[in-house]
């Protein structure tokens, strides 16, 4: 597969396509219900620069690499990854987390060596360059790589190191988010606290906790963030996606989150909406993630429009492509058909996920200064 449109990412989430496809039309037309005839929104979303800061290592998989080092070493995939990609998910029990989670290790499992990790990174890169990113976040739990690449800290240097090459060879500016497994112990994760502070200004900006939200204890957590705290990182745990506000308030409490992976779900409590937005706390919004696991029934039930008219600081992203089927620019193409979200507010959530990145002051006011430049075409 040679990447993705922004409407063939609709097509990729057939069960949703009535109420996408009216509001898909709606704008091709210019002409909604009022009656009122307006220009149709023709920027491209390729070229809105922007900052990824939700894309997981394993889940940024090409499809059709997975089927080629799938083949490569004789290794049969399920055919959710194969005939019937993208899958159909659910994340709404834990029986459906299951299977996300199964169709992620059988992913995981085609990673051999060292040029595969290199390949995957490369082409993170060249995606997220091809969407008109600028800056792309990737995020690794290396525990679940240890046995195979000899050890946390070996897979951390070989990632890293690959995110190095890559960020110069294809031009997009890139930093790793490692990421503790929430479902593992806790001080496995304050081991992984204490690895990513060891790298923090050499290419680590951030420490993350992932897996299933509805496992483990979030307070449990606290001493691993403490320890990237102090380390100077952005502290970006996931929260507020398969549970609710609670989750949210209790990355932003105990953990002292500066971003939350998904936080949506805070728009269900306005008195912590309300607290993330004064603490310009980030929330690094999935939409096709959401729709896809169960989170919300279709893209137009994405509470979007709720968080940035509360003036909430928001970054689109893709989470897991391999799975979803969507890349970066799919999330805002169809957040601007779900919503018909204009240019002006396409570019404020670019701006929004530019100035929650970990990239330095004068990339990012450079990348500002471009998002001026698209909407003045
Ligand atoms: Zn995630």
């Amino acid at each position: 597969m040679s990447g993705f449109g922004p409407f063939e990412t609709l097509a990729a989430l057939a069960p949703q396509e009535p109420p996408l496809a009216d509001a898909r039309a709606s704008i091709t037309d210019g002409n909604l219900d009022d009656g009122i005839v307006r220009e149709p929104t023709r920027r491209r979303l390729e070229e809105l620069p922007k900052a990824h800061l939700h894309l997981h290592f394993t889940g940024s998989m090409r499809h059709g690499t997975l089927l080629e080092l799938a083949e490569r070493d004789g290794h049969r995939l399920p055919e959710a990854l194969v005939e019937d990609w993208p899958p159909q998910l659910s994340g709404a029990d834990e029986k459906g987390w299951f299977r996300f989670q199964r169709l992620y290790d059988v992913a995981r499992s085609v990673l051999r060596t060292e040029d595969d990790v290199r390949r995957l990174v490369r082409e993170a890169a060249e995606d997220d360059k091809r969407d008109g990113s600028r800056w792309l976040e990737i995020q690794v739990d290396p525990s679940g790589y240890a046995a195979r690449f000899g050890g946390v800290t070996a897979f951390t240097d070989l990632v890293l190191d690959a995110v190095r090459e890559s960020s110069r060879d294809v031009g997009v500016g890139m930093a790793v988010v490692i990421a503790a497994n929430r479902t593992r112990h806790p001080l496995d994760a304050r081991t992984l606290a204490r690895l990513a502070g060891q790298y923090a200004g050499r290419g680590v900006v951030g420490f993350g906790l992932s897996n299933d939200e509805r496992r483990g204890s979030t307070r449990d957590f606290g001493g691993a963030f403490r320890i990237a705290e102090r380390a100077g990182l952005l502290l970006a745990p996931h929260g507020g996606e398969l549970l609710g506000a609670e989750s949210a308030r209790l990355c932003v409490e105990e953990l002292h989150a500066d971003r939350l992976g998904h936080g949506i779900r805070a728009v269900e409590d306005p008195a912590l909406l309300d607290l993330i937005v004064s603490r310009g706390i980030a929330l690094e919004v999935c939409p096709v993630s959401n729709v896809a696991l169960g989170v919300y029934s279709d893209l137009t039930s994405v509470p979007l429009p709720e968080l940035m008219a509360a003036g909430a600081t928001i970054a689109l992203g893709a989470d897991d492509p391999l799975l979803f089927g969507s890349r970066l620019a799919g999330q805002y193409a169809t957040m601007r058909a779900a919503h018909e979200l204009n240019d002006v507010q396409l570019a404020d959530l670019a701006r929004s996920s530019i100035r929650a990145s970990g990239a330095g002051d004068e990339d990012r006011s450079a990348w500002l200064g471009e998002i001026d430049d698209w909407l003045g075409q």
